[in-house]
């Protein structure tokens, strides 16, 4: 099955996220119970490797961290994919994203080298993403850029199913492990 490993976001930060959406110009806004920060994608993963993850992923001790969100920033340039609120740096959430990796290697599911950008997508645009839809996501960053979001408490973490279906992914929590 399609898989991801995420943290979830308490109810006041996703109502600040929403708020942010419904003013959006344009782009397919993430359904408010979607919105999370991804540690890592696993893409398909058979049952056995997801059930030697969930054994490594047990064994991570990290305690519960806050994060606090720094601003709004496009993927795709001028040619813009995704809108997303940046989570600021926090050695903190490195070191659980470190640890998470290293399950994963352990659980033999190969891991994307990209560097890792802690986000939360807000909004996806299409391929057709035309210049006047760059053009008002740039004046939405502008006008919404500093809006000031909640920071909140880190309090544990999830290893999700996901589905595709014509009216979005729906997430299915597989397993939850707290820290601390
Ligand atoms: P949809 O693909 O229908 O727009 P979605 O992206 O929310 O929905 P998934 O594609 O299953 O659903 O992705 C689950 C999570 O993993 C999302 O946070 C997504 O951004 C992230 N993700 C998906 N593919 C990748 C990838 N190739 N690299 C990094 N993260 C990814
Ligand atoms: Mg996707």
């Amino acid at each position: 099955m399609r898989a991801f490993i995420a943290i979830d976001l308490p109810e006041e930060v996703t109502a600040a996220l929403v708020r942010l959406q419904s003013l959006l110009p344009a782009g397919r806004p993430v359904a408010e119970e979607n919105l999370h920060l991804t540690l890592a994608f696993l893409g398909d993963q058979s049952e056995a490797v997801l059930a030697a993850l969930h054994f490594e992923l047990e064994t991570i001790r990290v305690q519960p961290f806050a994060l606090g969100f720094s601003g709004l920033g496009v993927f795709g340039g001028d040619r813009p994919r995704i809108l997303f609120a940046d989570v600021g740096t926090e050695p903190a959430l490195a070191d659980l994203h470190r640890r998470v990796t290293g399950a994963l290697h352990r659980a033999g599911v190969a891991v994307q080298r990209a560097r890792f950008h802690p986000h939360v997508t807000l909004a996806r645009f299409g391929s057709r993403a035309t210049p006047g839809t760059a053009a008002r996501l740039h004046r939405f960053l502008s006008d919404h850029g500093d809006t000031p979001l909640p920071s909140f408490p880190v309090t544990g973490f999830g290893l999700y199913e996901s589905t595709l279906h014509p009216s979005g992914a729906r997430y299915n929590l597989l397993a939850r492990y707290p820290l601390g």
